[in-house]
Parts: structure tokens; sequence; C-alpha cells
């Protein structure tokens, strides 16, 4: 027994970002008694990028632009939304699905996963003492603290290659280091970053430890190919290898892949009945605006036909 308020719904959906609202539409037309939950303020990962430049529709957008317009096409419909709440404890495997926060227990008779992922750790030397230091996983937050000095960028992918980019407009020089001689990046944004020449790339190296006093004053790296180590003169270290799904809350409850993203079929259903999972937190080929919010669109559209095959429930 708990003292805690007790709010029921039909679906609630965990992540506001381009899944979590997407399905938040979907739901709330398809008539569902709509809750949408975030640990954070509403937005998702899309809040922090800069332009976006793939999204049908709108050919260059500011992502908390398009974040915005999101919540906004979100509120036209009747979606009781909490942000910023603070998840004490998730059980997905009964009937009827329950979230307890601080102050509310939420339950309800389908949950929608939609938490994204988030920025992963080189895990060296150097990296969690200079955090905030010199080192930062936001070019977009953290840029301009960089006027006239020295960054490195690790990684070769869509975001590493944008926010060296981005880094260009502060930094007076910024270096890519790739740990192979090709890069992830699409072609087109490698090619903007090939005519930019405040960049530098180093490929085929990695990061070995990241060195200063009080805040960053060099990265050292290993050569691949020569298995030489090289000492770089930087202040500040922007890594941007990739995501990791955020399911600490429920993890053990549902089926993940080894890398600890959410298994889903083609209608989102999780390992678990009244389950779904939409976006970046699932195990998908392509983590990206549109297909996220396709995502959270079957998987609400799923919520709604799971519900229709429920007897009435007491709760
Ligand atoms: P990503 O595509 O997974 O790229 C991660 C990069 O980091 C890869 O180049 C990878 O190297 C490297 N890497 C991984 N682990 C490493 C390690 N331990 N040490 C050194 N390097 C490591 O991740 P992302 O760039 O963050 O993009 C994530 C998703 O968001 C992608 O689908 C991307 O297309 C999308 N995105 C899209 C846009 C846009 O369209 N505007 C912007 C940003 C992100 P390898 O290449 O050798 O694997």
């Amino acid at each position: 027994m708990t003292n805690k308020q007790e709010l029921f719904f039909d679906v609630i959906i965990l992540g506001a970002g381009p899944a979590g609202f997407s399905a938040a539409i979907y739901a709330a037309r398809g008539n569902l008694n709509t809750a949408l939950l975030d640990i954070n303020m509403f937005g998702g990962q899309p809040s922090n990028y800069l332009e976006i430049e793939n999204y049908p529709g709108f050919p260059l957008i500011e992502g908390f632009e398009l974040m915005e317009k999101f919540e906004e096409h979100a509120d036209k419909f009747n979606i009781n939304k909490f942000p910023m709440i603070n998840i004490q404890k998730i059980n997905l495997t009964n009937e009827i699905k329950e979230i307890e926060t601080d102050e509310i227990l939420f339950k309800s008779k389908t949950v929608i996963i939609a938490t994204g992922a988030q920025a992963k750790k080189l895990g060296i030397p150097g990296e969690d003492i200079f955090k905030s230091r010199g080192v930062s996983y936001c070019a977009v937050c953290d840029g301009a603290f960089y006027k006239d000095k020295i960054t490195a960028v690790i990684g070769g992918g869509n975001s590493a290659i944008e926010e060296a980019i981005y880094l260009t407009k502060f930094a007076k020089k910024v270096y890519i280091i790739h740990r192979r001689d090709e890069l992830r990046a699409d072609k087109i944004i490698q090619q903007r970053a090939f005519s930019n020449d405040k960049i530098e790339f180093i490929l085929s190296a990695v990061p070995l430890e990241i060195q200063g006093t009080n805040t960053v004053e060099k990265l050292i790296i290993k050569d691949l190919k020569t298995q030489q180590n090289q000492e770089l003169k930087v202040d500040g270290v922007f890594p941007y290898i990739g995501f990791s799904p955020n399911v600490d809350s429920f993890n053990g409850q549902i089926k993940q892949n080894p890398q600890g993203f959410i298994e889903t079929d083609i209608y989102m259903q999780t390992s678990v009945s009244g389950v779904y999972a939409a976006g970046d937190v699932r195990d998908t080929p392509l983590r990206q605006v549109i297909t996220a919010a396709a995502d959270g669109a079957v998987a609400a559209n799923s919520a709604v036909k799971y519900i229709e095959t429920l007897s009435p429930v007491k709760v």
C-alpha cells in the first residue's frame, strides 16, 4: 500500500522525444487516455542537435525548434504531461503496469518505452576527472567556451563530424580523431568537413588518455598503423562515439540485445504483453528523428489495438 496519488491511464509513454511525442499524438487520436512522462525536460536528444536537414518538410531546422513543434502539435490533443519526474520503481510484467515516482503511482494498461539513448563514454583515464573541465559530450552546449582554442572530437559518425564543424565557429583548430581510415558519417557531411580548413583529420587512431592540471591540456592518442603514441595539445575533448540505450529502470524485465537495446517486432511489441518500445531505445538499424517518430506511431497504434482486446479491467 502506498499513500501516493494514484493515476490510471490507458497508455503511459516514457520519454518525450520524437518517438514519445509521435506516440502521444497517435494514442490520443486513438482515444486513449494518454500520459507522457520524462525524467528531463521534454524534447529528447534532438533538442541538442544543431541543425536537422533530413526531416521531410523541414529542409533546415534547429533540433530544438523541431521538438518545440512536436510538442505544440501534441498539445492540440488531450495529453497528460509529466516532465522532470523522478522514477523510483517500474513494474511492467503484470497486466496493469506500474510506474512509481516520488509523488505519484502511475498505473496503465499499456506502456510505450521511448526513453532514447545517451552518449557513450570513451572509458579512458582522464575522461571522468575532466568532465565539464575540458571534456564535453555536447558541442552545442559548451562550444562557445572554446573560442580561439584547440579541440579534439572523437568519432567518425554524423554526430562527430557535425559537431566538429560546429566547433570551428569558435575554436581555431579542431582535430577529428577516428579509429578507422574511413568515416561513417553521411558523404555530404564528410565533404563539408573536408573543405573546412580549421579541421585536421587524424585517422586510424584512438585516444588513450586525457591529461591536464585543472583543465584539459593534452590528449594522448595511438596511431593504429604505426602503433606509435602521439601527444596533442588540446583544450577540449568531445567524444562522439555513439549512444547506449536508457534502460536502467527496467533492465531485466524485457528482452534486450547484447548492447542493451530493446528487441521488438514490426509492431513495436516487446517481449512483454502490452509493452512497446519506439525510437533510439530499441534495436533498430537507423536512429533518426523520422524513424523514431514512425516507431512511435506504430507503437501507439499497437497499444490501441491491444486495449481493444482487453476485457474491462478493475483497478
Ligand atoms: P554512430 O553513427 O554510431 O558513430 C559512432 C562513431 O564512433 C563511429 O565512427 C565509430 O567508429 C566510433 N566509435 C565507436 N566506439 C568507439 C570507441 N570506443 N573508440 C573510438 N571510436 C569509437 O553514432 P552517432 O554519430 O552519434 O550517430 C548516432 C545516430 O544518430 C546515427 O544513426 C546517425 O546517423 C544519427 N545522427 C544523425 C544526424 C543527422 O542526420 N543530422 C546527426 C547526428 C546523428 P566506426 O565507424 O569504426 O564504428
